[in-house]
């Protein structure tokens, strides 16, 4: 296999490097603080072409793959992950949408996701919930010509920014076969009995919106089921094919912040009268980074590119994202105690890069689901 990116793909991240470094480091400080936001830059950056990428051409996106989208997430979260994360989530369920929506709802929703009109969320977390969704207890009752929805979902990125939320709902509870109960809904959030909470105090990702979403008696077209009824746990499983690809870009680009971090503070910083990276041990641990990195960019191309080509290896994606999000864990950590004292304030990126990892190993597929998934790939369960 050849790893080498063509010219058009080196242009994207040239771009998208550009355009991070010019909008991004000047507020992410202050949006992290604040856990707050400026749409201008997402708009900016939908104008520029970085939203949707992989959105076919005929709803406006590019029809790039998803490796594109994977580099242009690197390169963001490379400069900063909440910013990159507020920017790029905001196509959140476009993926879904694009695999089972019909060619109403994708013509609704995805040109003015690429456009930068509206921003798409999904719900699929419950309060109570569980890790197995098929327990996912919102339930949508057919009454005459809608969907009568009711339930509460929990921590919904773009919860409250999103002019669509595809919610995952319970649509058909007595069916014996609990992965045939659900179905996922296309739900406008002007919908009377829809309400969305900020959820706030959030370790890391502090500029990207995750809400509450409560839905009373929330009435919606028969027509807003997205696919087919009762295959909604089906598809969750296709979307987060696609969207934990991503998130082993996230954890890519992170991971590269932090050994730039690295780099930079130990050649400055003196101890006992010497750069601090002139020990051993400071170089080996640096050294250490930039493998476990390379390592993990090739693990995401391979997975993103497989998926590109329309094979879809559930274990390599679920493997990947565990090293990938582990990385950038093991990264952010590294470079915060290369820190020290430093590392511990907010005005030293690296605490940021630290406290903005943990998410990988939470959101999309914990890291112990993503082990379960490959027990039962490897025929171990
Ligand atoms: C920043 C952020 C953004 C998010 N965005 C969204 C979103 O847009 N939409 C959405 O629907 N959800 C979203 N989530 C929710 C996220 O996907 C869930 O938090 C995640 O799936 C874990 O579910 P839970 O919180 O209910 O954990 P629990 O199900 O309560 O799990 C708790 C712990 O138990 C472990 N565990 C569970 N089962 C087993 C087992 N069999 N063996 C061993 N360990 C086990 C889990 O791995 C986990 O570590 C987001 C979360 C975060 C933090």
């Amino acid at each position: 296999m050849d790893f080498t990116l063509s010219k058009e793909q080196q242009d994207i991240i040239k771009a998208a490097r550009d355009f991070a470094l010019g909008e991004f480091p000047d507020v992410a400080l202050e949006f992290d603080r604040n856990e707050t936001f400026d749409l201008n830059i997402w708009k900016e950056a939908c104008k520029l072409g970085f939203v949707g990428v992989f959105i076919d051409e005929e709803y406006e996106g590019a029809e790039y793959g998803f490796l594109e989208h994977c580099l242009i997430t690197e390169e963001f979260w490379a400069v900063d992950p909440g910013v990159g994360q507020a920017i790029l989530s905001t196509t959140f369920g476009s993926e879904l949408l694009s695999l089972f929506g019909s060619e109403d709802q994708k013509q609704l929703v995805l040109p003015r996701l690429v456009s930068g009109e509206i921003i798409l969320g999904t719900a699929i977390t419950e309060p109570g919930g569980d890790l197995d969704v098929t327990l996912a207890t919102t339930t949508a009752v057919k009454q005459g010509d809608k969907w009568v929805i009711n339930g509460s979902k929990s921590f919904v990125a773009n919860g409250t920014l999103a002019k669509y939320m595809l919610v995952f709902c319970q649509t058909d509870p007595e069916n014996p076969s609990q992965q045939e109960q659900h179905s996922f809904i296309l739900v406008p959030s002007d919908t009377p009995g829809y309400e969305s909470t900020k959820m706030r105090g959030k370790l890391g990702l502090r500029a990207s919106d995750t809400a509450e979403v409560s839905l009373k008696n929330v009435g919606v077209p028969l027509a807003n089921l997205v696919g087919k009824e009762g295959e909604g746990f089906q598809e969750i499983n296709a979307f987060f094919d696609r969207i934990r690809l991503n998130i082993c870009a996230q954890a890519v680009g992170l991971s590269r912040s932090a050994l730039v971090e690295a780099i930079q503070h130990t050649g400055r910083r003196h101890i006992f009268g010497v750069p601090l990276d002139s020990f051993q041990v400071t170089q080996f641990k640096i050294a250490e980074m930039a493998i476990r990195i390379k390592a993990a960019r090739n693990l995401y191309y391979e997975a993103a590119w497989s998926l590109d080509q329309g094979k879809v290896d559930q274990a390599l994606i679920g493997m990947t994202k565990r090293y990938c999000a582990e990385t950038a864990l093991y990264c952010s950590d590294e470079a915060l105690q290369m820190h020290g004292g430093y590392g511990y304030i907010d005005e030293y990126k690296v605490q940021r890069l630290y406290r903005d990892a943990k998410a990988l190993e939470i959101y999309e597929g914990t890291k112990e689901m993503e082990m379960i998934d490959n027990v039962i790939d490897l025929g171990l369960m």
